[in-house]
């Protein structure tokens, strides 16, 4: 099981002819087109200046060029580094200095960082990347494979401190999207739904790597547009999202047993899946979303199983050759998926390792009486309270059950009696006028007095990532200002 990416890409080329993406700009790319592309890439990187083992950062609009500059890295011996494109002019400056990459890969019309060497890409192949590309002929030697080398380095999405960059060999992503392909049974007959962003490893390694390693085809789509997914449907085979593709596709009315016939599978992850929307999908489609757990460090680590029941509200077994464990109610990770550390931050990756090798996630969770795995929460948002622990998963659940809310956030804000005061954030449904007495008292009812809210703030909505992510930090930021 320790193929590279190139031997799979390798496997790849004997059938050159195969669609491997069509894309929403009207072009398409076969797998010996794609190849060709990356090629030209690679060789402009060299020719502009990159020596193997340099970092590539790029911040550029999702395109079927940014994707191909990952394998072009892959091909050369560089180092992909992929950038939010919400980063704001600040942040790219830390991740320049951090990362120092030789060249910085931008959209057109954008103010230039100094001190590196900038080259411009837009969304269709346009840029002056592509009119240096357009001198080269693609017949690239590949640089010498090893499952050890350096592929990318993914930044956190630090809502903790600093972003620090994960370092992600070959042979982690190659392991991770074989075992992938494999228990989701991916084969060259699967047309994959592809509308996540490209700078994150959701869309980046785990919608392209898996079906890059089956043979299959992405419609690629560049934003996700509910309407466009659901026009796609009957002739995909299968979707992966992050869960507010879920909620969005359940407010729209083509989202019904017959448009989805022709899907076979529909994943989740990033962030949580309500238990109710895996239910509701379930009830309008006929389909069992399949939840799975990973993150930027350690790629894929559980799924639940393909055949077998898909529990809502879990994330399922661990991936064959991974070991997950949970020791004190901490979730950790051992296995052929899991980084080679943070960049330039040996103390960071110390801390976070276990004596006998195992990644700490910094998840919370435990598992079911089936052996799925259930997370309930991130350590750093664990409350304490008086000396209490609180663990805001069981207070939501409780908030998100009463008539008239939609979801709930629960966070502990600077208090001086407590040291933190938990403190709840509501959204209510349409209409509705909620009132904070009455949630606290009903929560007084369920939950031991140290676990209620002090305060209930409502909102028109809860602050995410683009992963769909909810920024308690945010709130934290927002609330817990001394007023
Ligand atoms: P990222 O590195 O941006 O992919 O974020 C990884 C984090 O997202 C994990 O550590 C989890 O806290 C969270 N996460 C990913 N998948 C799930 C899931 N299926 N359910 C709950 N949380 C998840």
């Amino acid at each position: 099981m320790s193929l590279t990416l190139l031997e799979i890409a390798a496997a790849r080329l004997r059938q050159p002819d195969q669609l491997f993406i069509t894309s929403d700009d009207g072009r398409y790319f076969t797998y010996g087109q794609f190849w060709q592309l990356a090629g030209r890439l690679a060789q402009t990187l060299l020719t502009e200046g990159a020596k193997p083992g340099d970092r590539i950062a790029v911040q550029v609009e999702k395109s079927v060029e940014a994707i191909a500059l990952f394998y072009a890295c892959v091909r050369a011996g560089l180092i992909f580094l992929p950038l939010n494109t919400a980063y704001t002019a600040a942040e790219i400056s830390y991740f320049l200095g951090d990362a120092e990459p030789a060249i910085f890969i931008q959209s057109p019309g954008k103010a230039a960082p100094l001190g590196v060497k900038v080259i411009t890409l837009d969304d269709t192949g346009g840029g002056s990347f592509m009119a240096l590309a357009a001198l080269q002929d693609g017949a690239l030697v590949n640089a010498p494979d090893d499952a050890e080398r350096l592929a990318a380095i993914l930044y956190t999405s630090g809502t903790t401190g600093k972003s620090k960059g994960a370092m992600l060999s070959v042979g982690n992503l190659a392991s991770n999207a074989l075992a992938l392909a494999k228990l989701w049974r991916f084969t060259p007959d699967d047309k994959l739904i592809h509308a996540l962003p490209v700078y994150h490893t959701h869309g980046l390694f785990v919608a392209t790597n898996t079906v890059f390693a089956s043979g299959g085809q992405l419609l690629f789509r560049r934003k996700f547009d509910v309407n466009d997914i659901v026009r796609l449907f009957p002739q995909a085979t299968a979707l992966m999202g992050v869960p507010t593709f879920y909620t969005r596709l359940l407010q729209h009315e083509g989202l019904t047993r017959a448009t989805t016939q022709h899907m076979r599978l529909f994943v989740s992850g990033s962030a949580p899946l309500l238990a109710e929307t895996h239910r509701d999908f379930f009830e309008r489609t006929g389909h069992a979303v399949l939840e799975r757990y990973g993150m930027t460090e350690t790629n894929m680590n559980t799924s639940n199983p393909y055949e077998g029941e898909r529990r809502a509200g879990t994330v399922g077994m661990a991936l064959p050759g991974t070991e997950v464990r949970v020791r004190e109610g901490g979730i950790e990770v051992r296995g052929p998926n899991v980084f080679k550390g943070y960049w330039r931050n040996p103390e960071k990756t110390a801390a976070e390792f276990t004596a006998d090798g195992f990644f700490i996630t910094g998840d919370l969770g435990h598992f079911d009486d089936k052996g799925y795995l259930v997370i309930s929460g991130r350590a750093k948002d664990l409350i304490i309270t008086g000396g209490f622990n609180v663990y805001p998963k069981e207070v939501e659940e409780l908030i998100d059950a009463m008539p008239g809310v939609l979801e709930s956030a629960v966070i502990g804000l600077p208090d001086s009696d407590f040291g933190e005061a938990v403190t709840a954030v509501v959204v209510p449904k349409a209409g509705v006028a909620l009132d904070e007495a009455a949630i606290i008292a009903a929560l007084k009812e369920n939950l031991a007095s140290y676990k209620c809210p002090k305060r209930v703030i409502v909102v028109l909505e809860l602050p995410r990532n683009t992963m769909g992510k909810v920024q308690k930090n945010v709130l934290r930021k927002t609330y817990g200002l001394p007023v």
